[in-house]
């Protein structure tokens, strides 16, 4: 069950990059936490592993956000496990080879909404199902990772992507609004280009890199620097903060 001195956080995608990353310094931060992941069951042993040097529970949890049951069963796991979860980091997500709308294919398009989407959404309503106050939980803290995307548009790689990422926005708007009165806050944060795997699905070798130059600080972000400002729109430093989008992107 929970140690009252250790609020449960589960952040789906948890096991490499902006996920991972998260998950580690929630694990300082005295956090414990339950690590989802999909395929990669060695990069989730190796953050679970740097969580338990920290002192930390850690757990972690199979589970393809696009399939509803497994999402249920994640969530079932990590409060029989842990305890209840009071932080849920929402931040799964992918994206395919650049391209243009008029090249992708209709099963390229369902499954990035099947993913950024739907199991972002699936995700949040069992959060909430859990969270709620109305639904005699203990209240808590929603995050969901959104992208810079979604107001760039990426035209020439990832409209695709990028609608989904508007989708979330929107919904972490009207989420915020539905369950402000429940104990429930939910935020967002758009990362920009971050040092990260992701990038590779594009197919452009050093993406970062070559697209840095456009951002005004001259970088790529580090998924520390992502991580931070999650963890802060989860803490109660962020208190009377809901229903907000922070942007974490280098001013691009
Ligand atoms: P990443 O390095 O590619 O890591 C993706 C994580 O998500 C992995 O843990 C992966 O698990 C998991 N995952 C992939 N598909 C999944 C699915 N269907 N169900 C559950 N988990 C799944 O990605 P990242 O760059 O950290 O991105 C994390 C989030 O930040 C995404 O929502 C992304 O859109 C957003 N973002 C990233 C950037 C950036 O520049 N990196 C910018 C803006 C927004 P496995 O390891 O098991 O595959």
């Amino acid at each position: 069950m929970a140690r009252p001195d250790r609020p449960v956080m589960l952040v789906t995608g948890g096991s490499r990059g902006i996920g991972a990353a998260t998950s580690v310094m929630a694990a300082r931060r005295g956090y414990d936490l339950a690590i989802g992941f999909v395929s990669d069951h060695d990069a989730a042993n190796r953050v679970v592993a740097a969580c338990l040097a920290a002192g930390a529970r850690a757990h972690p949890v199979r589970c393809d956000v696009a399939d509803e049951q497994a999402v249920v069963r994640m969530f079932d796991e990590t409060v029989d496990r842990l305890g209840a979860v009071t932080a849920f980091v929402n931040n799964a997500g992918i994206l395919h080879r650049a391209a243009r709308l008029d090249e992708m294919d209709v099963a390229r398009l369902q499954e990035v909404v099947a993913v950024n989407v739907v199991g972002a959404l699936v995700a949040a309503r069992e959060a909430v199902r859990r969270m709620s106050t109305r639904h005699g939980g203990p209240g808590g803290a929603i995050v969901n990772v959104s992208s810079a995307a979604s107001y760039l548009g990426s035209p020439n790689e990832f409209i695709d992507y990028a609608a989904t990422k508007g989708a979330l926005d929107s919904m972490t708007i009207g989420l915020a609004k539905e369950v402000a009165g429940e104990g429930i806050r939910v935020n967002a944060v758009r990362p920009g280009l971050i040092h990260t795997d992701i990038h590779e699905s594009s197919g452009i070798e050093n993406r970062v890199e070559k697209l840095a130059v456009n951002v005004p600080m001259r970088r790529g972000g580090h998924a520390d620097e992502v991580a931070e400002t999650i963890l802060w729109l989860a803490s109660d430093a962020a208190s009377y903060v809901t229903g907000t989008l922070v942007n974490c992107s280098g001013g691009r």
